[in-house]
């Protein structure tokens, strides 16, 4: 049974070096810990062989993007009868439409890049009660 009491373990799904530094030092430095995916395909793995409290799921990305990604955590989600995890998109890709196809594919809200440390913090929190 997952214990949603206190949100601290963190997955991140993202390519990019200094957006994978930037988020785990602001990770680190408010008391969350976190695991690191580089695209969606390994950040899936993770997400079955681990436990989180919340995923923060960047878009772009090689091999697997965070849509296709996202798609596939709900649809293990349903089909295992999983509780269901908090996913942010994390992107520079938000354009009119996007909000609505995030939605579609399952995210719960989304942060646009570039973002400050505050931000983020906020937004995670907002998905903690
Ligand atoms: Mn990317």
């Amino acid at each position: 049974m997952k214990s949603k009491i206190k949100l601290k373990h963190v997955l991140l799904v993202e390519d990019n070096l200094l957006n994978q530094k930037f988020a785990l030092a602001v990770l680190k430095m408010n008391g969350y810990t976190a695991d690191v995916a580089e695209n969606g395909k390994i950040g899936l793995e993770k997400y079955k062989n681990n436990e989180y409290d919340l995923i923060l799921m960047d878009i772009q990305m090689p091999i697997m993007d965070g849509i296709e990604c996202t798609k596939e955590i709900r649809k293990i989600e349903s089909e295992n009868n999983w509780e269901r995890i908090q996913i942010i998109a994390v992107t520079a890709f938000a354009m009119p439409g996007d909000e609505q196809k995030f939605l579609e594919a399952g995210l719960d809200n989304y942060l646009a890049k570039p973002y400050k440390g505050p931000d983020l913090i906020s937004i995670i929190q907002d998905v903690n009660h």
